[in-house]
């Protein structure tokens, strides 16, 4: 019995193997094109922090979807994947995996940070083991804008974050302020602050394109 099983499976493991690495290489020999995956923190169940009249959850989406609106218009030879782009659970494990599935060039995840007392202003972490490389150079260039839209920064951090371990390309998680500070939630909450934080993360990564051509 487990013979005639190692003789179905074999074969079926070596045609996704073959098909993996083919599917690479044409990749690669087509010039596709850049793909980007844009990861709105939490999600349905999951609501993330908590601020006095939001949450994490629904900030993260809406920037998520601004910032991919904005690329898609700038960057036509872009490819913009969301892990979620409404309102729903995903794992962790699935967000770092459809990066991997699709081969993305980018990984960018989106949060809001919470803290006690009047902790403010924004973040970029990227995996300990990526300092230097190119994620770094992103979350850099994320904070820059930040700051040049007149944003406090508290610079560029590492972390062991799950979605920074798991996926196998340059991986940013930005945190876009405190929801816990009632200036920064206000700011966050608003149509002119969603809109500014997006174009700080888009900016980024068109000067990130940039700079690798
Ligand atoms: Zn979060």
């Amino acid at each position: 019995m487990r013979k005639n099983l190692i003789l179905i499976l074999l074969p079926l493991l070596c045609a996704t193997l073959w098909l993996t690495t083919s599917c690479r290489s044409s990749r690669a020999l087509r010039n596709d094109p850049f793909v980007l995956v844009v990861d709105a923190g939490h999600g349905g169940n999951d609501q993330g922090a908590a601020g006095r009249r939001s949450l994490e959850k629904d900030i993260n989406l809406k920037v998520a979807r601004r910032v991919c609106k904005r690329i898609r218009k700038k960057c036509k030879d872009v490819e913009v994947i969301q892990t979620r782009p409404d309102d729903h659970f995903v794992t962790l494990d699935d967000r770092a995996g459809m990066a991997n599935f699709f081969q993305a060039d980018l990984f960018i995840s989106i949060h809001s940070n919470s803290a006690r007392g009047w902790a403010e202003g924004t973040e970029t972490f990227i995996h300990p083991s990526a300092r230097g490389g190119r994620s770094e150079q992103m979350a850099r260039l994320i904070e820059q804008e930040y700051v040049r839209r007149g944003r406090k920064s508290r610079g560029v951090k590492t972390a062991n974050f799950a979605v920074l371990r798991g996926t196998r390309m340059p991986a940013v998680l930005t945190e876009l302020g405190f929801i816990s500070n009632r200036g920064e939630e206000r700011f966050m909450k608003s149509r002119k602050g969603q809109k500014r934080l997006a174009r700080c993360i888009s900016d980024a990564f068109i000067r990130y394109r940039r700079d690798l051509r």
